[in-house]
């Protein structure tokens, strides 16, 4: 794909294999992933702030073995707290 970089007063158009639309978890997961892999990504998102209030308070066992196989798997586990029981 190329970036919309003619006319807006980039020197060069940009190309990228793979593009990734949305900075969400999953966009920067999937971005993530790709580039530890060698694959050239580039990742366009339509939001640069912070949500308001958390939209991470638990997180489920896929989501932290996915961010462990990225390598920030202990760190956030670290970051947080942990149980083994629930009803
Ligand atoms: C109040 C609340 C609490 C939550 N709590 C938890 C929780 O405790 N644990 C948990 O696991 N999940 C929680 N979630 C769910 C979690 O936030 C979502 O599952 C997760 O954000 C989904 O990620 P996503 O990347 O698919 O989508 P999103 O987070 O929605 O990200 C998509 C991104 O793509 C951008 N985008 C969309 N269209 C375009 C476009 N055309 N061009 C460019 N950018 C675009 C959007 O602006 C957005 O930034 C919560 C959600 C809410 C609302």
């Amino acid at each position: 794909m190329r970036s919309a970089a003619r006319g807006c007063g980039a020197q060069a158009a940009v190309r990228h294999p793979v593009i990734v639309i949305g900075a969400g978890p999953v966009g920067l997961c999937a971005a993530i992933d790709l580039a530890q892999r060698g694959v050239p990504v580039g990742l366009l998102g339509d939001d640069d702030t912070v949500s308001i209030g958390s939209r991470g308070v638990c997180y489920a066992k896929r989501a932290l073995e996915i961010l462990d196989r990225l390598g920030v798997g202990d760190r956030c586990v670290a970051k947080g707290v942990s149980w083994n029981v629930g009803r």
